[in-house]
C-alpha cells in the first residue's frame, strides 16, 4: 500500500491558543453559552480547559480549542461523543452542549475571539472520576476493562462519518512511515534512532502486507490510559472516555494498538497482561486474522511515533516539561513493544484472540546421532514434578548436570533434556518475575563420543559455539560439535555444502541442538513459560531428530506450551464441575501448585512462590525428614488405636508433657474441627451442662458442634443470627477495633464476667467457655492483659470448664510462647490442636484432665479410626523432632520479631497500613483507609493478594472485614524470605494494585 502522505509541518506543531485566564473563561461562558459560574483552569496540552462550577447545577467543561482545528472537526468530535453516548448505554462521554444561538440544528461550536484569534469553544458535560494515567499498576480487571471500551467505542463509530472526520494527522497509523520520516531526526542520540528506525521498518513490511484487509472507519484515536475514566475509585474499571481531540479515521485495529501501548509503561503490566485487553475487545468485537497479525506491529509503530514526537516535541519546545517527563514513559513502551521478536509476539496475540498461531515446522529429516539405537536413549527430567528434584535439589547448583550422570549411570548412552519442558532447576525462589525456563533446545549428555550426521541438506558452518547446518530456510545449531573431515575441509567461512545423512561431525560428551528460523537473530535457550508457545513460531522442537526422543510435551499437543497455565484453568473447570461452589479456592486465577519445599511453593509452569499463609505447614513443604518416617512407617504398620503398638504411645507421651499440669490425658484426631468438637463434649460430659460461651468473630470448625460457637461473619455471613440458643457470645476483645480500644481495652473482662454471672443468675451457666487463646482470625491479635484469666476463673466459679482453642496460635509459632494460653498466664482444663502438629497431615488432639476424660464414659466410648494412627503418630512425633532440632520455635521469635520491625518500616510509609498485629509468625498487616475511623480497606486487601500473587507471594485476607494479611508462614521462614515479602508488599502499597 502507498504510505499516505506527510502531514505539513504546521501540523506536526499544533498552534496553542492564546493564555486564558478564569475570569476570561467566566466572560466566555457567560457571553457565548449564557451560563453563569466560576471557572477553574485545568491542564491540556493543545486546548485551553475550564472547570466550571455551576452550583445547584451540574459542572461542565469549556474546552476552547487551539487554532488549528476547524469548526467541522470540533462538530465531528461532538457529534462522534453524541453517537458513542446512544450506541454504548452506561459508557460515559462527554457530550456538548448545543450552541444557544444555532437555532436547533445541533450545532455546538461558537467562534469566539480571544487574543486576536478566532477560535472553537464548546461547552462539555463534565465527568467525574479519575483516569489511569501515570505509571502505576493496573489490575486484570483494569486491563480487560479498558479492552472492552475501546471494543464499544469502535463498534458505536463504525459507520460514523462526518465532515471534519478525514483529516491528515501525525498520530494516524497510516501515515507513520512519512511521520517518523519527520519526526526521527529529532531524536538525538543515534543509537536510539537507529533502534526505533529499524523496529518501525520491520513492524511496517508486515502492516504494509496486510493494510488492504484492515477495515477503516472512525476511531476515538487516542484511547489510552489518560483518556479513560473511571467512577469506582475501588475498582477504577474504566467506565467512560473522553478527549475525541484526535477523532479520525484510521485502521480499526490500531485504535486497540494505541490502547495497548499505553499500558505497556505501567508497573507490572507486562505484554501477556497487556493481551487482556486484546483478549477483551476481541470478545466484543472479534479482530479478523489479518487484524490480529497486524495489532502488535502496530503496536511497535505506535511505540515508535510516541519516541520520535515526544524528542521533536522536547526539542522545539525545551520548555514543555511535561514532554520531557513523558520522554521516559515512551521509551518504556518502545522497550517493551520490542523485547521479543514481532513474529513471537505475533503467535501470542493469536493465541490469546483464538486464531491458530503460525509454528515451525522441520523439514523431512534424517536421524542427527550415527549409532544411537532408541533404547540407549534416557531422558533427563527436569519439570516440576521430576523425582529427581525432591528433596530441595532442584536449587543445587549442577542439579542438571547430577540429573544427566544418574541417566548415564543407569546406562543410557545419550540423555536428554525435553524441549519446552519448564524446568525447575531454572526457577528462583524470592523473585518478583517469573523466570525464563522453558526450554526452547535440547541438551545431551552422552556416554561415549557419537557421530552427527545432517539430518536434511544443506549448508554446514564450524563456529566457535559449534557446527551450525542452514537449509530448508532453518538452522540446526549445535552447541559443542566438532566439525568432521568433509566440514573442516571447506573455505573459511563459506561453509560445506552437505547431503542429507553426510557425516558433519562429532559430539564428545555434550551437546546442545536448536533448530531455528534461518534470517532471526539466535533465540534465547529458555523463555518465560507465558511466552514459551510463542517462540513457536520461531523455534522448532529439535526432539524428532534424535533416536527415541518421543515429542516432550506429549499432553500439551503440538502447540500449546507449557502446559501450566491452561492445566490451571482446566483444573479450575473440572474442580468448579465437581465441587460444591461453598468449597472456595484462593485467588481469581489460582496458579496450579504442584511442589512445595520449605516456604516456597511451586506452580506447573515453574513459578516459585513464597508462601506466607501455610501455618498448617509448621516445619516446612516436603520435609524430608518427614517424608522419611511417614514412608518408613507405611511399609511398617498403619492400623487404628486399638491395637497396641508404640508410636501412639510415644506420641500421647509428648503431647502430655507438653502442657502443664493437670493436663494429662490424650485423645487422638483428625482435625481441629474434630478437636474442639471432641473437647466441647468432653465439657459437657465433665459438667452436665449444655450452655456454652464463646466469644464473637471467631472460627472454630465446621463440625456441628464446633460450627455452633463460629460467629466469624466472614466465615459465615448469617452466624450470629442461625446460633442454637444454648450458645451465648461475648465481644471480642479486639483493642484495635473493637467497642474498647487501647487501655480501654481492659473492659472487654468485666463485661465478658458479667456475661457469666448473668448466664448464671438465669439458671444457664455455661458448661464450657471457649475461645482462641492468641486471636487468630482477626489476624494476630493480643487478647487483653488478664483478660482469660478473668473469664477462666468466673466460669470455673459457676462450675463450668475452660476450653483452649490452641489449634491456630499454638504449637511455636507466637514464638515467645508455645501455647497461646501461656501469653495469658492461665491454664486451660482442655486444650484443643490439630493443623502444625500433623504439618498438613491430617491430625489433631485434646489434652485434658484425667478427670474430665473421664466424665466421657458416660457417652460411651471414644474411638477415632485414623485418629493416633501409626502414620499420624510418627507424623506428629516427627514434627516435634524437627521443631525442637531445628529451633523453629525460636526461629519465629527471631525472625518473626525482624518479620514485624519490617512491616512497621512499611507503616511509616503507607498510610493504607493501619496496625501490625502479632507476635512471631503470626502476624497481622491490618490495611484502613483512614487511620482515624479505621475504616476497613477490604476491596483493597483482596486486590493486593491478587497483585502479590503475580509477584510470587502467596497471602490472604483474614478478619470479619478480610482487611488483614494473615501472615503464618512455615516455620522455616528466615530472613530473606522476609525481605522478598516486604520488598513485595511495598512495590504494591507503592504502585497500586
Ligand atoms: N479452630 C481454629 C481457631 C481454626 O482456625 C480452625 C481452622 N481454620 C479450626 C479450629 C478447625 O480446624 P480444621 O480445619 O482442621 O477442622
Amino acid at each position: 500500500m502507498p504510505t499516505l502522505p506527510l502531514p505539513s509541518e504546521l501540523e506536526l506543531v499544533q498552534p496553542t491558543p492564546p493564555e486564558l485566564s478564569p475570569a476570561d473563561a467566566e466572560r466566555i461562558a457567560r457571553d457565548a453559552f449564557g451560563l453563569r459560574a466560576t471557572a477553574r483552569a485545568l491542564g491540556s496540552h493543545q486546548d485551553r480547559n475550564f472547570f466550571l462550577d455551576r452550583g445547584e447545577e451540574p459542572p461542565v467543561l469549556l474546552k476552547i480549542a487551539n487554532p488549528g482545528t476547524t469548526s467541522a472537526e470540533l462538530e465531528a468530535q461532538s457529534a462522534a461523543a453524541a453517537r458513542i453516548a446512544e450506541r454504548a448505554p452506561g459508557l460515559r462521554t462527554p457530550r456538548s452542549l448545543a450552541d444557544p444561538e444555532s437555532g436547533g440544528d445541533g450545532a455546538t461550536v461558537r467562534e469566539i475571539e480571544a487574543g486576536g484569534q478566532r477560535l472553537g469553544a464548546r461547552v462539555l458535560e463534565f465527568l467525574d472520576g479519575g483516569t489511569l494515567s501515570g505509571g502505576g499498576h493496573l489490575s486484570p480487571a483494569v486491563v480487560r476493562g479498558i479492552g472492552e471500551l475501546a471494543a464499544r467505542v469502535d463498534l458505536a463509530l463504525a459507520d460514523f462519518d462526518a465532515p471534519g472526520v478525514e483529516r491528515p494527522h501525525q498520530w494516524d497509523l497510516r501515515r507513520a512511515p512519512a511521520v517518523l520520516d519527520a519526526l526521527l531526526p529529532y531524536v538525538g542520540d543515534a543509537a536510539l534512532r537507529e533502534r526505533v528506525s529499524a523496529a518501525a521498518r520491520e513492524a511496517w513490511a508486515v502492516v504494509e502486507r496486510l493494510a488492504p484487509e484492515l477495515p477503516v472507519q472512525a476511531v476515538h484515536g487516542d484511547l489510552t490510559d489518560d483518556n479513560v475514566v473511571w467512577s469506582d475509585p475501588l475498582t477504577r474499571r474504566p467506565d467512560g472516555v473522553i478527549d475525541l481531540g484526535d477523532l479520525n479515521r484510521g485502521w480499526t485495529v490500531g485504535e486497540l494498538a494505541i490502547t495497548l501501548s499505553s499500558l505497556l509503561h505501567h508497573d507490572g503490566v507486562d505484554r501477556r497482561a497487556a493481551l487482556r485487553a486484546a483478549t477483551s475487545y476481541h470478545g466484543l468485537r472479534p479482530l479478523s486474522r489479518a487484524e490480529a497479525e497486524a495489532l502488535w506491529p502496530l503496536v511497535v509503530l505506535r511505540a515508535a511515533v510516541l519516541v520520535a514526537s515526544g524528542h521533536h516535541v522536547v526539542a522545539t519546545d525545551p520548555g514543555n516539561g511535561y514532554a520531557a517527563e513523558n520522554l521516559g514513559h515512551e521509551l518504556a513502551i518502545l522497550e517493551a513493544a520490542t523485547a521479543v521478536p514481532l513474529a513471537v509476539q505475533t503467535a501470542l496475540v493469536l493465541a490469546a484472540t483464538g486464531h491458530e498461531p503460525e509454528t515451525l515446522a522441520l523439514p523431512s529429516h534424517g536421524p542427527l546421532l550415527g549409532g544411537i539405537r532408541p533404547e540407549e536413549f534416557a531422558h533427563v527430567e527436569l519439570g516440576t514434578t521430576s523425582p529427581a528434584l525432591h528433596g530441595g535439589r532442584w536449587l543445587e547448583p549442577d542439579a542438571e548436570a547430577a540429573a544427566a550422570r544418574a541417566a548415564l549411570a543407569a546406562g543410557a548412552a545419550v540423555a536428554a533434556t525435553r524441549f519446552g519442558e519448564a524446568r525447575l532447576t531454572r526457577s528462583t525462589p524470592f523473585a518478583q518475575e517469573a523466570p525464563a525456563n522453558v526450554a526452547l533446545g535440547v541438551e545431551l549428555a552422552l556416554a561415549h563420543p557419537v557421530e552427527l550426521l545432517a539430518p536434511w541438506p544443506g549448508i554446514v558452518t564450524a563456529g566457535e559455539d559449534g557446527l551450525e547446518l542452514r537449509g530448508d530456510g532453518l538452522v540446526l545449531r549445535l552447541d559443542g560439535a566438532e566439525a568432521s573431515a568433509l566440514v573442516s575441509a571447506a573455505a573459511p567461512g563459506a561453509g560445506a555444502h552437505v547431503d542429507r545423512s553426510a557425516a558433519i561431525g562429532r559430539a564428545e560428551t555434550q551437546l546442545a541442538v536448536r533448530v531455528h528460523r534461518d534470517g532471526d537473530a539466535t533465540p534465547p535457550w529458555f523463555a518465560p513459560a507465558a511466552e514459551a508457545a510463542g517462540w513457536l513460531a520461531l523455534v522448532a522442537d529439535p526432539s524428532p531428530l534424535l533416536a527415541g526422543a518421543e515429542r516432550a510435551s506429549d499432553s500439551a499437543g503440538d502447540t500449546a506450551l507449557p502446559a501450566g497455565t491452561r492445566d490451571a484453568r482446566e483444573l479450575i473447570t473440572r474442580r468448579e464441575a465437581v465441587f460444591a461452589e461453598v468449597q472456595e479456592y484462593y485467588f481469581e486465577e489460582p496458579p496450579a501448585i504442584v511442589r512445595g519445599w520449605r516456604e516456597l511453593l511451586v506452580d506447573a509452569d515453574g513459578r516459585v512462590y513464597l508462601d506466607a499463609l501455610n501455618n498448617v505447614t509448621s516445619i516446612g513443604h516436603a520435609h524430608p525428614r518427614l517424608v522419611e518416617a511417614v514412608t518408613e512407617q507405611w511399609q511398617l504398620l498403619n492400623t487404628n488405636s486399638r491395637f497396641n503398638y508404640p508410636a501412639v504411645v510415644d506420641y500421647a507421651e509428648r503431647l502430655a508433657s507438653l502442657v502443664p499440669d493437670p493436663l494429662d490425658t490424650v485423645f487422638l484426631v483428625n482435625s481441629g474441627s474434630e478437636a474442639v468438637d471432641l473437647a466441647l463434649r468432653l465439657a459437657r460430659a465433665a459438667t452436665g451442662r449444655r450452655d456454652i460461651l464463646a466469644v464473637r468473630e471467631a472460627y472454630h470448625g465446621w463440625t456441628d458442634l464446633s460450627d455452633a460457637v463460629s460467629t466469624s461473619v466472614a466465615d459465615n455471613p448469617g452466624a450470629l443470627a442461625s446460633r442454637p440458643d444454648w450458645v451465648h457470645t461475648v465481644d471480642a476483645p479486639n483493642p484495635f477495633r473493637g467497642r474498647h480500644r487501647g487501655a480501654e481495652a481492659s473492659r472487654y473482662a468485666g463485661e465478658a464476667v458479667a456475661e457469666v454471672e448473668r448466664l448464671a443468675d438465669a439458671g444457664t451457666p455455661p458448661g464450657a467457655f471457649i475461645a482462641e487463646t492468641y486471636y487468630g482470625n482477626a489476624g494476630g491479635i493480643a487478647l487483653p492483659d488478664g483478660y482469660l484469666a478473668a473469664v477462666y476463673e468466673a466460669v470455673r466459679r459457676h462450675g463450668g470448664v475452660a476450653v483452649a482453642d490452641e489449634v491456630q496460635v499454638g504449637y511455636g509459632r507466637l514464638g515467645e510462647w508455645f501455647w497461646g494460653f501461656e501469653q495469658q498466664g492461665v491454664v486451660p482444663d482442655v486444650v484443643a490442636v490439630a493443623k502444625a502438629i500433623g504439618n498438613g497431615h491430617p491430625l489433631g488432639a485434646v489434652i485434658t484432665t484425667k478427670e474430665i476424660a473421664a466424665a466421657y464414659r458416660s457417652q460411651g466410648y471414644f474411638f477415632s479410626s485414623a485418629g493416633g494412627s501409626p502414620v499420624s503418630s510418627v507424623v506428629g512425633s516427627t514434627v516435634l523432632d524437627v521443631i525442637r532440632e531445628e529451633g523453629l520455635q525460636q526461629n519465629a521469635r527471631e525472625v518473626g520479631g525482624y518479620f514485624r520491625e519490617r512491616l512497621a518500616e512499611l507503616g511509616e510509609r503507607h498510610p493504607l497500613v493501619g496496625a501490625v498485629h502479632g507476635s512471631g509468625f503470626y502476624l497481622g498487616l491490618e490495611f484502613v483507609r483512614d487511620r482515624e475511623s479505621f475504616e476497613p480497606a477490604t476491596e483493597e486487601t483482596a486486590a493486593i493478594c491478587e497483585r502479590l500473587l503475580e509477584l510470587g507471594v502467596i497471602v490472604q485476607p483474614t478478619g470479619d472485614h478480610q482487611n488483614v494479611l494473615k501472615i503464618k508462614p512455615p516455620m522455616c521462614l528466615g530472613r530473606e524470605g522476609v525481605d522478598a515479602f516486604v520488598a513485595a508488599v511495598d512495590r504494591v502499597l507503592t504502585t497500586g494494585w
